[in-house]
């Protein structure tokens, strides 16, 4: 196998002290392994960037970006730029990354680990077994349509955002979560959407319909308003497999979805569609605990081991990272996030970092 190129943003806050110990994991994979398969590169992202060049996003990083195997982030953002205007904001960066690189789905797993099981603010019998893919449509809708923007309409100040979807971008998302779904074991999809109000929703509806009766007609296909979908995600998530939906429900139902499985420090997330694939936890900067060095670092390592499977066809080493992460939790080692007084033992980012590699080298030598 040829080296993998990975772009490397850090991005601000806990972004660069958990992809500190990501980086480690994948030095850990080529010491097990005996053989270099990464080259990795930084770039700033992000807050960072625009502290640096007053952007966001430079053509330098984006160009390193176009050019790599993968992408990896770790998280932009912070109260230190949240008084720019919209497009130099850090997020815009990350938003105009996904978009240059045609990264159409988000895909979040939301998966309880047993150890975790307390941890979740969910009783244990609603949530055992929880292993749920949310497919989230990224490069349109209403983070993107226009009109957009603040203005006066007939004397009075107006905000507006425009809901936009086409039939091929509603068609290459669904066909992206039907081919996830039929890979399960009993795979089937939900289609989450609001066709009782929103006429964008309705075509969502009718393509996902049409998608799923010509080209899979095999994987069982559901369809559920927005409302109770966030309703349902409570009450029984386990009736959930894969489920498909649009750029603003995702965003809400994943953080929904993710709250269940305990804390938005476990869990890892993917951007695919274009050339190549972006891999990031699926938290923010966390500015609360920035520099404390108290942040979770699994999602950002279980982000490794998306990437290992999704772009680098490296099973074998992600279900070593994976392994390590369920042997640490199951030996009692939490970061704040996940603790609780009187169980286990809490470390901080660098000590669960050093644990997780610890595990990778005991499972790998078992083999
Ligand atoms: P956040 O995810 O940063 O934090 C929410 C809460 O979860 C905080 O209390 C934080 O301490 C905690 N938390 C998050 N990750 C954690 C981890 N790994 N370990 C332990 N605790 C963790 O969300 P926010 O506070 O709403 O946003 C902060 C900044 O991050 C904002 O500027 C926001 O725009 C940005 N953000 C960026 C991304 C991204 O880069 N993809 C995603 C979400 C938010």
């Amino acid at each position: 196998m040829s080296v993998r190129k990975i772009c490397v943003f850090p991005g601000d806050g806990i972004g660069k002290e958990v992809m500190r110990e990501a980086l480690c994991v994948l030095t850990t994979v080529e010491e097990i392994s005996g053989k270099r398969f990464f080259e990795t590169e930084e770039e700033l992202l992000g807050g960072a960037c625009y502290d640096a060049h007053k952007t966001p996003l430079t053509e330098q990083g984006l160009s390193l970006a176009r050019s790599s195997d993968a992408i990896l982030l770790g998280a932009v953002g912070g109260p230190k730029w949240d008084t720019l205007s919209f497009d130099l904001r850090p997020e815009r960066g990350l938003l105009g990354l996904r978009r240059e690189l045609d990264m159409f789905a988000n895909l979040r797993p939301a998966k309880v680990f047993e150890p975790l099981l307390d941890a979740s603010p969910l009783r244990r019998e609603i949530i055992e077994g929880i292993d749920i893919l949310v497919i989230r449509e990224l490069a349109g809708g209403l983070y993107f349509g226009e009109p957009r923007g603040i203005r006066m309409i007939d004397g009075v100040e107006t905000g507006i955002n425009t809901e936009v979807y086409s039939r091929p971008e509603i068609e290459r998302v669904a066909r992206m979560a039907f081919k996830f779904a039929r890979e399960r074991k009993n795979g089937k999809l939900a289609s989450v959407d609001k066709s009782n109000v929103l006429e964008s929703s309705v075509l969502w509806r009718k393509v996902v319909a049409e998608v799923g009766e010509k080209e899979f007609p095999d994987v069982p296909l559901s369809h559920i308003l927005v409302d109770n979908c966030a309703m349902q995600l409570i009450r029984n998530p386990r009736q959930f497999d894969v489920m498909v939906t649009s750029n603003l429900f995702g965003d809400i139902l994943t953080d929904e979805a993710s709250m269940i499985t305990g804390s938005i420090g476990m869990l890892p997330s993917a951007s695919l569609g274009g050339k190549v694939a972006l891999y990031e936890p699926i938290h923010g900067s966390a500015p609360d605990i920035e520099g404390k060095g108290i942040a979770n670092p699994l999602a950002m390592i279980l982000s490794i081991g998306m990437m290992l499977r999704h772009s680098f066809d490296m099973p074998r080493e992600a279900a070593w990272i994976e392994g390590a992460v369920e042997r640490v939790l199951a030996e009692g080692y939490r970061t704040a996030d996940i603790y609780r007084e009187g169980h286990g033992s809490k470390v901080g980012t660098s000590g669960m970092g050093d644990l997780v590699r610890e595990a990778m080298r005991q499972i790998s030598g078992k083999e």
